[in-house]
């Protein structure tokens, strides 16, 4: 699916307005082919990058930090480049390339787990929308691989993370004093690309 749809390109745009309405092809037209570079709309000149269509990607998590986790049938946005024919899929912000779950949900439970210390059955049962069942909610498989991808540094994978999550909290526009580390956590990660 990767090579069909080429690279990813995040636009600006949040996934929470996003799905509230699909911006147009002229709003999320990424500036620049991500292969050959070429701009996407030279002046005085035709249009290099051309809107190709719309691809629905299933995705995992939640879009607000309230909401309950769950399935999400993100439409997004294809564009084409006349000059090397590279094929590109434009996502809104809070979309990772090569993850199904939003990275607001990558970044907290991440926190929740080498922050708030929680197990990792808990956190999984606060951002997984699948049903834990038997042998298979021990531990989170994906938890591990995303301390693994994210973590930074030396130490157990849950200090790695940790020490990846407290410089993703540097990053929030949220204060620490007013607001717990969920919702700081949710609001960088929304800008993590
Ligand atoms: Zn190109």
């Amino acid at each position: 699916m990767a090579h069909r749809d080429g690279r990813r390109v995040q636009a600006p745009a949040l996934i929470s307005a996003w799905i509230r309405a699909l911006p147009s092809v002229d709003a999320v037209r990424p500036p620049r082919c991500p292969r050959c570079e070429a701009s996407s709309r030279p002046v005085g000149r035709r249009l290099n990058l051309v809107g190709h269509g719309r691809r629905s990607l299933v995705l995992f998590g939640a879009v607000e930090l309230e909401d309950e986790p769950g399935f999400i049938d993100l439409v997004c946005r294809r564009y084409r480049c006349l000059v090397c024919t590279a094929v590109c899929l434009v996502v809104p912000r809070g979309v990772v390339a090569g993850r199904r779950y939003l990275m607001p949900a990558i970044g907290v439970a991440l926190a929740l787990w080498s922050l708030r210390l929680l197990p990792p059955d808990e956190v999984r049962r606060r951002l997984s929308p699948f049903l834990l069942t038997g042998a298979s909610a021990t531990g989170w498989a994906s938890l591990r691989r995303w301390a693994r991808a994210y973590g930074t540094g030396d130490g157990t994978l849950r200090e790695r993370a940790a020490r990846f999550a407290q410089a993703l909290l540097a990053t929030s526009p949220l204060s620490a004093q007013t607001h717990a580390i969920e919702p700081r956590i949710y609001a960088a990660s929304l800008h993590h690309s």
